[in-house]
């Protein structure tokens, strides 16, 4: 599956410490309608939750991290999923000794400081949908 995308509107901007940085992203992505893109961001977090997709349990292990945070790269892509905007990113954080953390980026994951870029991209967004084989909602048009 593959579509074919011009560059639309680049944001670019900054979150506030204490907002949620997933809901914060996709209440942005929503806002400005965007159905098709990619985010980017860095900075820190006071504490997160980042999970793990269990293959063969075919299902999230979540896991919380209760600590301050480096974002050393966060990176996403969006979407639609059942008529609306979604970002799924993926986090690395960085600790006091530089050790990283990753996986799939989860609600409950509190700013501390955070720069982003969202580019919009112009064409048929791809839509979200189960994919039996993997147990995923992928892009599945
Ligand atoms: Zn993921």
């Amino acid at each position: 599956m593959l579509k074919e995308y011009e560059l639309g509107t680049i944001y670019k901007g900054k979150l506030e410490t204490g907002d949620d940085l997933l809901e914060k992203l996709t209440e942005i992505v929503k806002e400005k309608e965007i159905t098709a893109g990619k985010v980017i961001a860095l900075g820190a977090v006071k504490e997160a939750i980042i999970s793990f997709y269990d293959q063969d349990k075919q299902e999230y292990e979540a896991e919380k991290l209760d600590e301050s945070l480096e974002i050393v790269s966060l990176t996403g892509n969006i979407s639609l999923k059942d008529g609306a905007p979604i970002i799924h990113a993926h986090i690395a954080l960085g600790d006091e000794d530089g050790q990283l953390y990753g996986g799939h980026l989860e609600k409950g994951t509190t700013v501390f400081a955070c720069e982003f870029i969202i580019e919009e991209y112009e064409g048929e967004a791809f839509t979200r949908g189960l994919d039996q084989q993997t147990g995923l909602p992928l892009w599945v048009k």
